[in-house]
């Protein structure tokens, strides 16, 4: 069922600033927002594909760095957590213990949550991550194991987010949830825009099934304004993409219908959209392919895991 949201007022809201960054990073600075991951839930290769030689794949994730507080952050838990807290660790070491100071959690599905299970005793046996989440995801973790036990030895903490209410995450860091409509059978769908008041915005919104669902469509357009990047739903490049598949019933917008839906915007504008969360069945993984050059020439970017902004 298609459900409509009306962001409103709630959108302009948002502790808006000034874009004053727009640079890569290469000297450390003060706050910086690493691409952890940029694949869809299951990565690349997938499982039972081990012919598949194209580039490997990470679920979706982004790291911020808060120099200025010492504090580091994670949108989105993946299987791949490992491996990507070491990617960040490698660019930012944690000031003590696993340096994780907060969590974003934007659903339910396994590329966004699972890697929670890595705080728990059989590996990390954290004290008190701050773990963020909706109302309906933080109880779908309280209440199922083996989620429930990370709440119930305190390795995290969680804290219930209200949505379009930005919450200081500790520093100067703020974070938005924004309700996005997606297949949503255990928890609701966020995606958040997290901020520093003097700096500028950031979306992340991996997954949604259709952008006409929300503000009749032209929620990207009147966000991007008050945005300085946006790392959006990549998952499909068009409908052609999965041979002997019927795509007209299968959500997530494609690349190709949401560059049609932006390519009138100003070069500034376009260039803010980072297309992120690829299938593996997404040309755009390689950065070589047509496609990916497409995406490039008109105007907007892939996002690639290990891509690294200074805020
Ligand atoms: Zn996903
Ligand atoms: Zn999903």
């Amino acid at each position: 069922m298609k459900r409509a949201i009306t962001l409103g007022l709630a959108v302009s809201s948002l502790a808006l600033a000034s874009p004053l960054f727009a640079q890569e990073a290469d000297a450390p600075c003060d706050y910086e927002l690493v691409v952890l991951g940029a694949g869809q839930d299951a990565g690349a290769p997938q499982i039972g594909n081990a012919e598949d030689t194209g580039p490997g794949l990470l679920p979706s994730s982004l790291g911020l760095i808060d120099r200025m507080a010492g504090r580091r952050y994670l949108f989105d838990a993946t299987p791949a957590i490992t491996e990507q807290l070491a990617m960040l660790d490698a660019i930012e070491p944690p000031a003590q213990g696993l340096g994780v100071d907060g969590v974003f959690l934007t659903h339910a599905h396994i590329g966004h949550y699972l890697g929670l299970a890595y705080f728990g005793r059989e590996a990390a046996g954290a004290s008190g991550v701050p773990v963020y989440a909706m109302p309906r995801m933080a109880e779908f973790l309280r209440s199922n194991g083996p989620w429930s036990q990370l709440v119930e030895l305190g390795n995290i903490r969680l804290q219930e987010m209200v949505e379009m209410t930005p919450l200081s995450a500790g520093g100067r860091i703020f974070v938005s949830a924004v309700p996005v409509p997606h297949r949503d059978e255990f928890s609701e769908t966020a995606a958040f825009v997290f901020y520093q008041p003097e700096l500028g915005n950031v979306l992340y919104l991996p997954d949604i099934d259709y952008w006409q669902e929300v503000e009749g469509g032209n929620f990207l357009r009147q966000i991007l304004p008050q945005l300085d990047y946006a790392f959006i739903d990549a998952t499909f490049w068009d409908d052609n993409e999965l041979p002997g598949r019927d795509m007209s019933e299968i959500p997530h917008p494609r690349v190709t219908a949401t560059m049609d839906l932006l390519q009138d915007l100003p070069a500034s504008e376009r260039a803010k959209v980072h297309f992120i969360h690829y299938n593996h069945t997404n040309s755009i993984r390689d950065p070589d392919s047509p496609e990916s050059r497409e995406v490039e020439a008109r105007g907007f970017n892939v996002a690639r895991r290990g891509d690294r902004f200074c805020l």
